[in-house]
């Protein structure tokens, strides 16, 4: 018997929230966003559940996109942080690869290559988030200059929202970005989920990308606002494990790592095969959801390397072997990850290599 921990991850509903963001997309073409591994569920497996129905795929990392490209992806995949230096290009041209470009050095950097043919690029502008992207006095000069050089293949104008799923909104950046955009009729790609499910506007139309991720993977981008379930999204990751322990407490004594749990009267608990070295947040206190045996109960103490304490008050039939949900059906990452003061893209991103995946 291998260690009972698993992350199963379902392609079908991967599917449907794709058909989901497409219905919100209206005219508009979807990026789908793999970055990080395809936020943890695997590149290769996203991407090819997604092929028959998507449009392009967003990702930052060179080695990712030529992955996808030696598995068959023939669709266009934008690389969101461009290059990083001027000997990645030939690669860039050679797999058809879109390239982004925020500063006037990888202006420069484009216009001192040599390069065989032209290439697909996305000016990214800084409409507030001040992250990447030109400024509004910046853009007009780098636009004319890779406009004039004759080696955009096409050109897309794209940017990054920073409270799309929070309180403030998009409403100035958009305004910004509108400004800044003038009387170009270039596409433009904007709203990630948060935008895509909250602000129509934010879409463009036909010619135009949406560049949703973490809809995909099933969770809500605005969980304070609205539930994964509440926007016909389904999870795509569960990870589960089973009890490999029980023991029985009397008032006083402590549990795991500094007894940071310390029981007021007798209780069974019970050890879950999971742990920070699987991918389970460390800083999930006490009190954090989890399912037993279908039933939501807590965690207890600090979470070690391979094993969690729980909760089995009123689960008397649970014992070693009894089914564990960490996230997924039944259980939101979201409730976990605001529970651990993090969000669900976190969560999917630090899955552990050594958990085993099954796919159905
Ligand atoms: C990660 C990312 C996205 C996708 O964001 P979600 O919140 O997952 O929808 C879109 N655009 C950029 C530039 C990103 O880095």
């Amino acid at each position: 018997m291998p260690r009972p921990i698993r992350a199963t991850i379902d392609c079908g509903a991967l599917r449907h929230n794709h058909d989901i963001a497409r219905q919100h997309a209206g005219a508009a073409s979807i990026w789908t966003v793999v970055k990080a591994n395809g936020y943890g569920h695997g590149l290769l497996r996203v991407a090819a559940a997604l092929a028959d129905r998507t449009d392009g795929y967003a990702l930052i990392e060179l080695d990712s996109a030529i992955a996808l490209r030696a598995a068959g992806i023939s669709q266009p995949i934008l690389m969101m942080e461009g290059f990083y230096a001027a000997a990645e290009l030939p690669l860039f041209v050679e797999h058809g690869l879109t390239a982004v470009l925020h500063c006037s050095a990888q202006v420069d950097m484009l216009l001192g290559a040599a390069l065989p043919d032209r290439l697909p690029l996305c000016l990214k502008l800084n409409t507030g988030m001040n992250r990447l992207g030109f400024g509004p006095d910046e853009f007009a000069l780098a636009l004319e200059r890779v406009a004039t050089s004759g080696i955009a293949s096409s050109i897309m104008l794209m940017s990054h929202f920073a409270d799309a799923d929070e309180q403030r909104g998009v409403a100035e950046q958009l305004s910004c970005f509108r400004a800044m955009r003038g009387d170009h009729a270039y596409p433009v790609t904007l709203a990630n989920s948060g935008a895509l499910l909250r602000y129509s506007e934010t879409t463009g139309g036909r010619g135009d990308w949406v560049r949703p991720g973490i809809m995909f993977y099933g969770s809500s981008p605005f969980p304070w606002l609205k539930s994964a379930a509440d926007l016909g999204l389904l999870p795509v990751m569960t990870l589960a494990s089973e009890l490999i322990g029980v023991q029985r407490l009397a008032a006083g004594d402590r549990v795991g790592y500094g007894g940071s749990f310390v029981a007021d009267q007798s209780m069974r608990i019970g050890m879950v095969a999971c742990g920070y070295g699987d991918g389970y947040p460390r800083h999930a206190p006490t009190g954090t959801p989890i399912l037993v045996g279908g039933q939501r109960t807590r965690t207890l103490g600090r979470v070690s390397m391979d094993k969690i304490a729980v909760d089995l008050t009123g689960i008397d039939a649970a014992g070693i072997g009894t089914p564990v949900t960490l996230w997924g059906e039944g259980l939101p990452a979201d409730d976990v990850a605001a529970a651990a003061g993090t969000v669900s893209y976190e969560l999917f991103c630090a899955l552990n290599a050594r958990v085993p995946i099954i796919e159905i």
